[in-house]
């Protein structure tokens, strides 16, 4: 038998934005713990904003499980908040509202800055940085420094021991920002990974007394780019019948519900969806074939394919909830009936 150290994490109650809580637990397997191996455990809600003090249990249901890289026998288990009776999602549980969907795909490219000393990293102690050109996809200290490239890597790789299904990194347009992209299949996939992603990231950078800022605008009203969470999107249906009409259809459904979708894509997002530096203002929707100023962004291959395979939605931002991004996505392409002439027959 070996003691491993579990690692239990969690999403809190804090609005507009759940912040990431683990705790450990030690227990004895013979090898590594399988997902049904893992029993629920508890914490205290009343100091998460999860619960009232008189009556504080709230419940935690392991819902996917990784190594850990960076502790000898160390497991990464993520929960799902539940009420006390161990069935019910507990309000604050993003992740029970998302519909199954086997055949469902999500791509989230992750943007964000490294923070320190209450500004982007290398950022000087007054004023700013050579203006945005040079540090998209650059190289060299003056474009990225002298430790952020080396978190990154440390991230990646913590990441890929996990089995977390990264696709790419790259330095992004502002001094200090950086992404990464994930892609899952399955509606939870890829939103569970990310958050687990986000989890080493903020993990791996206490050591650097390095903050990540997800912040969507930090910068407030600057020249500086924002950041984002595309979030990339398609469905069994989409990829393999699709077309034109049903392509229409989408993007109808989708603009009733502009108001839900902007509701969990991250808050402040008036600040980066102005209609500058490739968005669409906050208050329309638009789609577009390669546009980067659409809300919805249609791939070439996309239209090429006779209207078949994935979308992007360029709207949630860098502090958006994943889950329930993936959640409102979901629900809305459920309102769209994919056999379009039984329903104008009936
Ligand atoms: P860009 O920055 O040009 O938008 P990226 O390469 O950063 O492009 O992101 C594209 C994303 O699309 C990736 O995360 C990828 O996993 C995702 N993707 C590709 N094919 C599909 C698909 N069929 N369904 C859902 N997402 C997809
Ligand atoms: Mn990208
Ligand atoms: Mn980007
Ligand atoms: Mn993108």
């Amino acid at each position: 038998m070996t003691k491993y150290k579990l690692e239990y994490i969690w999403l809190d109650g804090y609005k507009p934005v759940p912040n990431l809580r683990g705790k450990t637990q030690i227990k004895e397997f013979e090898s590594f713990p399988t997902l049904d191996q893992l029993p629920l455990w508890g914490f205290d809600g009343s100091s998460t904003q999860q619960a009232e003090g008189r009556s504080s249990d709230c419940v935690l249901k392991p819902v996917a499980v990784f190594p850990d890289g960076a502790r000898t026998n160390g497991v990464l288990v993520m929960c799902e908040v539940m009420m006390p009776d161990g069935v019910t999602p507990h309000e604050s549980n993003t992740r029970a509202t998302i519909l199954d969907d086997a055949g469902a795909w999500f791509g989230f490219e992750q943007e964000y800055f490294f923070y320190k000393d209450g500004r982007p990293l290398g950022f000087p102690d007054k004023g700013y940085p050579p203006p945005q050109g040079p540090y998209y996809t650059g190289v060299g200290f003056s474009n990225v420094g002298d430790v952020a490239r080396q978190i990154v890597e440390e991230h990646l790789d913590l990441c890929l021991h996990a089995g977390i299904n990264h696709e790419g990194i790259n330095a992004e347009v502002a001094k200090g920002q950086w992404e990464f992209q994930i892609f899952g299949k399955g509606s939870r996939k890829a939103a569970d990974e990310m958050w687990m992603a986000r989890y080493l990231l903020q993990r791996l950078t206490e050591k650097y007394g390095i903050d990540i800022e997800f912040h969507c605008k930090p910068l407030g009203a600057t020249d500086w780019n924002g950041s984002g969470m595309h979030a990339n999107f398609s469905t069994e249906f989409m990829r393999t019948v699709g077309g034109k009409e049903y392509f229409e259809a989408l993007m109808k459904a989708f603009e009733k519900n502009v108001t839900d979708h902007i509701a969990v894509y991250g808050p402040d997002n008036h600040m980066r969806l102005t209609g500058h530096h490739e968005t669409q203002a906050i208050d329309k929707f638009s789609y577009g074939i390669a546009d980067r100023g659409a809300s919805i962004r249609v791939p070439h291959s996309f239209v090429n394919n006779g209207y078949k395979g994935y979308l992007e939605d360029r709207r949630p931002n860098s502090q958006g909830d994943p889950y329930a991004i993936a959640s409102q996505i979901l629900k809305t392409i459920s309102e769209v009936p994919t056999s379009g002439k039984a329903s104008v027959a009936a």
